[in-house]
């Protein structure tokens, strides 16, 4: 049964599907629980109903894949297997945790809403979708994937699985940000959702998204919602959804310093305004532009007007005086829109005290401190 009518570039609000053509109808949605009851992976966060484990898995899956988030959950609920002791922990322990799942705001803002439940709700998860809403991190597909998922309550989802599977359901051929897209998306995430087990029934919708109605060449002849499926009946399946347009990815050259003196290593901690904030960092130092055009690594001669500024550069900032400067290593890696090669540099200094938030630290006690993505790497090297 057609979702929709056809429309020369997706839906309007006219052809939004009804109860009788639309997604509500009751086979389509015994298709796929059908299909879900026979398909769905055995994910750790589907065996619980455990509000607050299938929030910890939500944050964690949002710009991050299945297969890369299982262990970090496991290891997260291990050490933190309950709200309280999310609450409790020092913010260092939550983002060391979090290393190299990326986007450490989630962490932070992860802890801060533990906090707030232990403050404000008794430390029960909330059940009312409105108030899960206002938790800090959390936005309307969380709120709606917690409360149907834990709760059991019938609220719709859109997220990037779900969101490519209803646009090709009704051939959308609009940018699924832009606003009309999201809210043809919406709605029928709203007339979709049934009131029987909605929870179960938003699972499916995700699950079919991420295996069957996939970015690239989704398996149709599989699927058992082709009977339902604008986008297949036109042929457009691998024209929708429209490719939204690519960011222009810059590149970048920075230069960073490890600073050695008596075996130990100067890190600084991050401002909570800069990117991996609360995370420890070897000090960077300003990079001139003409090695930004040329991304290469500096030359650390002694002698040169480079190697002078840098030790200027660091005396002023950090009242350290180093030594010898050598080149050590050089480090490519991607972080938003930004291809950065990051020029790493050696140096020797005179042990002498130093104030927040610069420290000292030996190569042990880097193991547990939560560190930036790169200098996670130069302290690899450097054991
Ligand atoms: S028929 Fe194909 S394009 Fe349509 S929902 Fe199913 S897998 Fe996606």
């Amino acid at each position: 049964m057609p979702i929709a009518k056809s429309q020369p570039h997706g839906v309007s609000r006219k052809s939004f599907p009804t109860k009788e053509t639309g997604p509500s109808n009751p086979q389509l949605r015994r298709r796929l629980r059908a299909w879900y009851r026979r398909n769905a992976r055995d994910l750790p966060w589907r065996r619980t109903a455990d509000p607050y484990a299938i929030w910890i898995s939500e944050i964690m899956l949002q710009q991050t894949t299945v297969a890369a988030v299982i262990p970090y959950y496991q290891r997260f609920l291990a050490k933190f297997p309950d709200i309280q002791s999310l609450a409790a922990a020092d913010q260092q322990q939550v983002l060391r945790l979090w290393e190299g799942l990326g986007y450490y705001r989630r962490a932070r803002q992860l802890h801060t809403a533990a906090q707030v439940i232990a403050s404000q709700h008794g430390g029960e998860f909330p059940s009312e979708f409105d108030k899960i809403l206002t938790l800090p991190g959390i936005g309307r597909y969380t709120a709606g994937a917690i409360a149907s998922f834990a709760y059991d309550q019938r609220q719709p989802i859109v997220e990037a699985n779900t969101a490519r599977l209803y646009a090709r359901l009704l051939a959308l051929k609009l940018p699924l940000t832009s606003s009309a897209a999201q809210e043809a998306l919406w709605g029928l995430a709203q007339a979709i959702v049934p009131a029987r087990k909605p929870g179960e029934f938003n699972q499916a919708l995700i699950e079919l998204g991420a295996t069957i109605c996939t970015p690239r060449d989704p398996q149709c002849e599989q699927c058992p919602l082709i009977a339902d499926c604008q986008a297949h009946r036109r042929g457009w399946q691998n024209k929708i959804p429209v490719p939204a347009k690519k960011p222009v990815i810059e590149d970048v050259t920075e230069t960073a310093v490890a600073i050695c003196a008596n075996g130990r290593w100067l890190l600084i901690q991050r401002a909570a305004d800069e990117r991996w904030a609360g995370m420890w960092d070897f000090p960077r130092v300003k990079t001139p532009s003409h090695e930004q055009q040329q991304g290469n690594v500096l030359v650390a001669d002694s002698q040169s007007h480079r190697a002078a500024d840098i030790r200027t550069e660091l005396h002023q900032r950090l009242g350290v005086t180093v030594r010898s400067l050598d080149e050590f290593v050089t480090i490519r890696h991607t972080v938003t829109r930004f291809r950065i090669t990051l020029n790493c540099l050696q140096a020797e200094a005179r042990l002498r005290q130093v104030a927040h938030p610069a420290r000292w630290f030996d190569l042990p006690e880097m193991v547990d401190l939560p560190l930036t993505t790169p200098a996670r790497r130069i302290a690899k090297k450097l054991a």
